[in-house]
């Protein structure tokens, strides 16, 4: 049988191919039909241009409907994916192309230069272009190719996408993504989720990651639905497009904008059925305040780009704040103390994931591989958590970026979460900078809330304060020796908070 991932998305395509799939902000849609039609079309392009199933084919473009085709081309065709952020600089691609060594390499005009100097160092035999507005060379070759392709027999254990790792510590690592681990995470998702007919997603996410290419788009393609497909994420937009939309998945910085606009509220979600968080940590607040406001309760899920998602709130019992809720189907998740032993109810430890989601290995890179897979077949995520006598995950953070100060272990989430409590804080960091006498000493880095005009509040708190309330609710060897404040905290594209350029920041003030 063909288990080429292309098979199982298109029998979920809508019987009229008049249906719209994407649907884009000037209201033109792309219908199932246009894109069945194009991606055949871009498929036999690749095929044309020589690329050979398992070739990679590289793609450093804005979000369009054209760049999904691409992609939904490159697994027709048996192609290997590689998405790349458009953020990435010279350096960046030099090493994803000479790491990858794809067949094809689609960019931006403007990086035309650039990407034909590093394709030759990298011998890549194809460079063509995709604009942001959906044009290029690559569609101009397409134009001319048939419009019906016959998806490449393909088994489950051959690749369909290579997602390198955002990396902040060390080489960023190619993650293979199989046919088989992205069929069985979409179709999970997409039963679990409870996908139905006549849903609507509004995506506003990214396409170069698991969250926005994965995650969201195969939900909605195995469910035949519309997508109201926005370039990125933008509250007023976002306030326009939820009373036509019945899913919104994003990443929790999008749920602090929307609460920010006075204008959300109930009747922006009037139609909507579920809202959707993760690739970071939603906090708590966030969690509890999107409830009042919208009469929704998010749904908090976790994965990563090495296996998609891994756990998930129910859809239909008690989502709890503050968890990424319980071990989807077909995930086996184990907590695992220090001494190798599984871990308590309650106790945190390092989070194990086994199952047919969990990516095949990192590319061109067989130790790694083994040495972040147990001997009987657990990937070791590299997140801390534990697990509640009902099962609910709770995630403390990465385990690199735990702080062990006097050779004690201190989670960054449990200080974060008191100093997010305190009035006048809108969020906090916490991380530990080298230090003489402890090898690390706690750090926190507090941004201060401020009022709708950008005004700090009246409630401005202080080093001294915020270390007095802490002194009264935790161990002397948590406390942090130091607090910083900051207008923001830096955070990557999918929100998440990056612990390593605070790290470097503060570096100096360690003592
Ligand atoms: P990525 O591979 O870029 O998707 O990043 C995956 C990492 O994001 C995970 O290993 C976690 O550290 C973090 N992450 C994803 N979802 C959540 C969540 N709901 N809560 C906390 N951390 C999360």
């Amino acid at each position: 049988m063909n288990r080429n991932l292309y098979q199982l998305l298109s029998a979920g395509f809508p019987k009229n191919p008049a249906a719209p799939c994407m649907i884009l902000a000037d209201r033109r849609a792309w219908t199932y039909g246009d894109i069945a039609r194009a991606s055949a079309r871009m498929a036999n392009l690749l095929v044309a241009l020589g690329l050979k199933p398992g070739d990679r084919v590289a793609a450093q473009v804005e979000k369009t409907p054209e760049a999904l085709v691409l992609y939904l081309a490159a697994i027709r065709a048996g192609l290997v994916f590689l998405p790349l952020n458009p953020a990435y600089q010279r350096h960046e691609l030099e090493y994803f192309l000479e790491d990858a060594r794809p067949g094809l390499f689609v960019c931006r005009p403007p990086q035309r230069a650039l990407a034909d100097e590093l394709a030759a160092c990298a011998g890549v035999p194809h460079v063509l272009e995709l604009d942001d507005a959906g044009r290029g060379s690559l569609i101009a070759a397409a134009a001319a190719q048939p419009d019906a392709f016959k998806a490449v027999p393909r088994r489950s254990s051959d690749l369909a996408a290579i997602l390198y790792t955002s990396g902040t510590t060390g080489r960023s690592k190619g993650a293979m993504l199989s046919h088989g681990n992205l069929a069985h995470n979409a179709k999970t998702l997409h039963g679990y989720w409870q996908f139905r007919p006549g849903d609507v997603l509004l995506h506003m996410l990214p396409i170069f990651h698991v969250h926005g290419l994965f995650v969201a788009c195969h939900c909605a393609l195995l469910n035949g639905s519309a997508m109201f497909f926005e370039p990125k994420f933008d509250a007023a937009r976002a306030l326009a497009l939820l009373p036509q939309s019945t899913v919104f998945m994003g990443v929790p910085t999008y749920y602090v904008r929307l609460l920010q606009d006075p204008a959300f509220g109930r009747d922006t979600c009037r139609r909507m059925r579920l809202f959707i968080s993760g690739s970071a940590p939603l906090l708590k607040e966030t969690f509890d305040d999107f409830k009042i406001r919208s009469g929704h309760t998010i749904l908090e899920r976790y994965g990563m780009t090495e296996g998609g998602m891994f756990t998930s709130n129910p859809y239909a019992g008690e989502r709890r704040g503050g968890t990424v809720g319980l071990p989807l189907p077909g995930t086996d998740l184990r907590i695992v103390s220090a001494d190798g032993t599984a871990a308590r109810p309650g106790v945190i430890g390092r989070i194990q994931v086994r199952g047919d989601n969990v990516f095949v290995g990192y590319w061109g890179m067989s130790e790694k591989t083994r040495e972040e897979f147990t001997a009987d077949g657990f990937f070791e995520t590299g997140d801390m958590g534990s697990r509640d006598t009902e099962g609910y995950v709770t995630i403390s953070g990465r385990s690199k970026d735990l702080v062990i100060t006097g050779g004690l272990n201190v989670y960054p989430k449990e200080i974060e979460e008191l100093i997010d409590a305190m009035p006048g804080v809108a969020e906090s960091a916490v991380i530990g900078l080298p230090h003489p006498d402890f090898g690390e000493a706690v750090t926190a880095v507090v941004v201060r809330k401020k009022d709708g005009a950008g005004n700090a509040t009246a409630q401005q708190p202080t080093e001294s304060a915020i270390i007095a309330v802490l002194k009264a609710e935790l161990a002397n060897f948590k406390i942090p020796k130091r607090i910083h404040f900051v207008d923001d905290l830096p955070r990557n594209a999918m929100g998440k908070v990056q612990k390593n350029v605070l790290r470097n920041a503060f570096v100096s003030h360690g003592r």
